[in-house]
């Protein structure tokens, strides 16, 4: 793999070119892009649009939905997990999560972690590709829940 070099600084040798990608992962790219446009989020200015991919092919993608009451507030792949959920879609085979930073991809936050760690069920991973909607050619951080949270809390109670 060729090195990439960004602001002088090398890149993680999990980050892949988009065009590198599966055609599934660019369309989840892509959604979690388009949700990223439905972002609410006045406080932080800073929009995150998600998508989960579930067994049957299907794609919940959410944004992060901000509150003046900022504890209130809920991120964008909680929101794309709660939307398949709530349909009963609970085996999510990929997840992508896209926002802008100037430097590094935006991974989710602890809570998101936790809460799609809920779901690698059976220690079934969830592959996980951060991206950012501009900066081509588009550069993806490919990882995964489990890689990003490996020991999550779990209740020992038989699952
Ligand atoms: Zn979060």
């Amino acid at each position: 793999m060729s090195q990439i070099y960004i602001n002088g600084m090398r890149d993680d040798p999990s980050v892949r070119e988009y065009d590198t990608l599966d055609a599934s992962v660019q369309e989840l790219i892509q959604a979690a892009a388009a949700a990223r446009n439905q972002a609410y989020c006045p406080y932080s200015n800073f929009a995150v649009g998600a998508a989960l991919r579930t067994s049957d092919g299907s794609i919940y993608s959410g944004c992060n939905i901000e509150n003046s009451a900022f504890a209130a507030s809920i991120c964008a792949e909680r929101t794309a997990a709660a939307k398949a959920i709530s349909e009963g879609k609970r085996e999510f085979i990929a997840c992508a999560v896209v926002a802008q930073q100037e430097k590094g991809f935006t991974t989710p936050c602890g809570i998101c972690r936790q809460f799609l760690a809920e779901f690698a069920i059976n220690g079934k991973d969830i592959p996980l590709y951060a991206a950012k909607p501009t900066n081509l050619p588009l550069r993806v951080l490919c990882s995964s829940v489990l890689e990003l949270l490996p020991k999550s809390f779990s209740l020992d109670n038989g699952k």
